[in-house]
Formats: C-alpha cells, sequence, structure tokens
C-alpha cells in the first residue's frame, strides 16, 4: 500500500505531465500554424508522450493501492516568435520536470517506500535522453541562424 503523502504526490505529478502534454499540444498548434508540419509533427508526438507519463504514473499508483485523480489543468502558453524560442522553451520545460522527477523520488525516499524509488529511476533516466534530445534539436536550429537549414530538421523530425 502507498502512503497518502506518496499518493498525493503522484497525482501532483500526473496533473504536471497532463500540463506539458497541453504544453507541447499548444506548441504543435502553433508550429503547425507557422508551416512546420515536421515540427509540429514530433510535437505531437511529445505531448502523446507525456500523456503516456502520466497514464504510467497513473497505473502504478492503483497497483499499490492508491487513488489516481485527474485535476484541473491550468492554461498553457501560447505565441511564440519562432522556432527556435519554441525549442528553447522545450528544454528549459524538460529541465523543469527533471527536478519534479527528482523531487519525487525523495519523497518516496523519505516515505521508505523501495519499490517506489525504483519504479521512478526510469523516469529519472528518460529525463537524461529528454533534455538531451531537446538541447541536441535547439543547437542545430540555432546553427541554422534563421536560415534555409531550418527546412532540412523540419523534413528530419516528421520522421519521428
Ligand atoms: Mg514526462
Amino acid at each position: 500500500m502507498i502512503t497518502e503523502k506518496l499518493e498525493k504526490a503522484f497525482n501532483d505529478q500526473i496533473t504536471a505531465e497532463l500540463w506539458s502534454s497541453n504544453l507541447y499540444l499548444q506548441m504543435a498548434f502553433y508550429l503547425q500554424k507557422e508551416g512546420w508540419d515536421g515540427f509540429a509533427h514530433w510535437m505531437l508526438k511529445q505531448s502523446d508522450e507525456e500523456k503516456e507519463h502520466a497514464v504510467e504514473l497513473a497505473g502504478y499508483l492503483m497497483k499499490r493501492g492508491g487513488t489516481a485523480k485527474v485535476s484541473m489543468i491550468d492554461v498553457v502558453p501560447d505565441g511564440w516568435g519562432n522556432v527556435e524560442e519554441v525549442f528553447k522553451h522545450v528544454y528549459e520545460h524538460e529541465c523543469h520536470v527533471s527536478r519534479l522527477i527528482n523531487d519525487l523520488v525523495d519523497v518516496a525516499s523519505a516515505e521508505k517506500d523501495k519499490a517506489t524509488q525504483d519504479f521512478l529511476w526510469g523516469f529519472v533516466r528518460e529525463q537524461v535522453e529528454e533534455e538531451d534530445t531537446a538541447l541536441s534539436i535547439l543547437e542545430k536550429i540555432r546553427k541554422c541562424n534563421g536560415g534555409a537549414g531550418l527546412f532540412y530538421i523540419d523534413g528530419e523530425l516528421a520522421k519521428r
């Protein structure tokens, strides 16, 4: 049985993952409107992935006898200046999510819940990949300097 404190922390993280999913969905809409089909496609997949994280956390929580809750999701920002600004935001947001996951591990540790710590290591490792992927796309975008190279990256990201 999972403790009440951890159940609350898991539900907060579920809310955060759903908020992230909405943020990336809003970014996908922005990119689509700007004509960046590949960037938009990548971002839609990113949005789906965040929702899957929420479902995975909820699944574990329920397996441990907890109750998963979908809370009200705050409105997400919209209206970025360009593709570089969008991916800078993605990178910064992933760094923020990494901190949230670390904090969740700390709660599991304080509750002396070894199984939950073990479950969460997967999320900790995944955040390393999320940060790395976002940063590498951002750096490629920066190298384009607003030029035609962006069309190449747009084509590459369409393959995701
Ligand atoms: Mg996530």
